[in-house]
């Protein structure tokens, strides 16, 4: 059995901004069920929705700061968590990362050096909680400087860094470094500097003794320069200690045979019966009630990254087609207004609900025909591997853990029953315009879209199948 301590800055359901959140509250109980003995760490931000007050554990000083560890229960699991509790950093409203005006916190390095202090505390049980991880798993650049820090003790535990989206890697002046506190030691272009910045995740990549990322195509993605925002190189150098494990799903919350937030639930020998969440969100979407069309459904940040604008580029030819489209998201205030311009033009056509709504994210892959995930890039992405469980055929662009979780319908794999999506490979609206039409007429063959439908349907996204990578990635550490 190893002893872990998993560092991330969000965990569903206590809190959750995007898919890390998903991964740190999946991942840490699916290690529990397999024996491990696992905490989380996370700062006690004001939003947190515990299931009742957390109990003190101690009072730590770090950096002449006094910092409280409280403790309670990641809901619906035999998981502990560790919070950070320091009011002056974490107790206001808005996100983790933002304050509720969308802005960064401005103190964004301070909160999260100081979220990475404790973090090392606890790993070193200077907390004396009587618990000396084996190995520290640590989640992108907010936790970026616990590798770096723990490189610096003796007998530290082993330590593990997962990159979930290379796009984000906490950059701040450079200097804000010595203000922060931190050894000199580590300030230097093969340590936490980057091009005179500071960059957080760089103590991840630099000092972790192995790194993950989220798919396999994407651990190969991102040495190249395309994917790597020039930390390619140093990836390169450490392809050695690098590999992708794909995500795996809450197969609870996202099964359709139990969902309670859809209209009619179904399995894969009741298929007919997903018809009545078509109709329950063509009518909750105010599209017209029609079965015969297909729907497509987009559950999506609307930002550069998951190819919105590819999708505006295709909607004038969309509308004029026998589809509807039902788009969820939020994210660039010029992506929301477009989207909305083309849903106020044809309404009949194209539903636009801007916001954040997990009960209609969950309708939408219910009730939707087709889900578009047409991203630049993708470290893995969650709502594909959703949709295939709920027999939605998705249409993603051949990139991350796109590529790794969805296989064209081609006649091969069409013959062969392994086809459950569509894919394409150019970041352009001709070739998602091409997918679209390609996915069009699978749809109009009632059978063999059925076999798609199905062989979607049987694939085992669970996350007991990816925690044990993690595992044996632990036991070779
Ligand atoms: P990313 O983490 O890059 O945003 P992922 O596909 O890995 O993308 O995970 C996104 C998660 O957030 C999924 O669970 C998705 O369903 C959810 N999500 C994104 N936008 C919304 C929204 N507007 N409403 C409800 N859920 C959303």
């Amino acid at each position: 059995m190893k002893k872990i301590l998993f560092v991330s800055s969000e965990a569903h359901p206590l809190i959750k901004t995007g898919g890390l959140a998903d991964v740190s509250g999946s991942l840490p109980k699916a290690l529990a069920e397999l024996s491990q003995d696992i905490r989380l760490i996370l700062p006690n931000y004001q939003q947190l929705k515990t299931q009742g007050e957390p109990r003190y554990l101690c009072t730590l000083r770090v950096d002449n700061q006094d910092v409280s560890i409280l403790e309670t229960q990641l809901p619906h699991s035999h998981v502990k968590v560790l919070l950070v509790d320091y009011p002056p950093f974490f107790d206001f409203p808005g996100n983790p990362y933002n304050d509720v005006t969308g802005n960064a916190w401005p103190n964004n390095a301070e909160r999260f050096t100081l979220f990475c202090r404790v973090a090392v505390e606890i790993a070193m049980d200077r907390a004396h909680l009587n618990w000396k991880p084996d190995v520290v798993h640590c989640n992108d650049w907010q936790s970026g400087l616990v590798p770096a820090l723990l490189s610096l003790e003796d007998h530290r535990p082993a330590t593990v860094f997962t990159i979930h989206n290379l796009a984000y890697q906490g950059l701040f002046l450079g200097t804000k470094y010595h203000s922060l506190n931190l050894p000199n030691q580590l300030w230097h272009p093969d340590g936490l500097e980057f091009h005179s910045m500071l960059s957080l995740i760089k103590g991840g990549l630099v000092y972790a003794d192995r790194i993950t990322t989220v798919s396999p195509t994407y651990a190969l993605e991102i040495q190249t320069p395309d994917f790597g925002y020039g930390l390619e190189g140093l990836l390169r150098h450490r392809q050695e200690v690098l590999t992708g494990i794909l995500n795996g799903i809450d197969t609870e919350l996202w099964n359709p045979q139990t969902d309670e937030t859809i209209a009619q639930c179904y399995g894969i020998e009741q298929l007919d019966q997903k018809r009545a969440n078509k109709i329950a969100l063509q009518q909750r979407v105010s599209l017209p009630v029609n079965d015969r069309v297909p729907v497509l459904g987009l559950i999506s940040r609307l930002v550069e990254q998951k190819g919105i604008d590819l999708l505006l580029d295709c909607l004038p030819e969309m509308v004029a087609m026998p589809i509807q489209i039902v788009i969820l998201g939020s994210g660039s205030v010029s992506f929301e207004q477009r989207l909305q311009n083309f849903a106020h033009l044809y309404p009949q056509k194209l539903s636009v609900t801007l916001g954040y709504d997990e009960n209609l994210a969950h309708l939408i892959e219910a009730g939707a025909d087709i889900f578009l995930m047409p991203s630049r890039f993708e470290p893995c992405g969650l709502n594909q591997l959703y949709s295939q469980r709920y027999g939605t055929i998705p249409i993603v662009r051949q990139t991350g853990g796109l590529a790794d979780s969805v296989v064209d319908a081609l006649p091969e794999s069409i013959a062969n029953q392994t086809a459950t999506g569509v894919s394409f490979h150019q970041a352009n609206a001709g070739a998602l315009m091409e997918a679209i039409k390609r996915t069009i007429v699978l749809f109009d063959h009632k059978e063999t879209w059925r076999h798609i439908q199905r062989n979607s349907m049987r694939k085992d996204f669970s996350w007991r199948n990816s925690a044990q990578q993690y595992l044996s990635l632990y036991h070779e550490l």
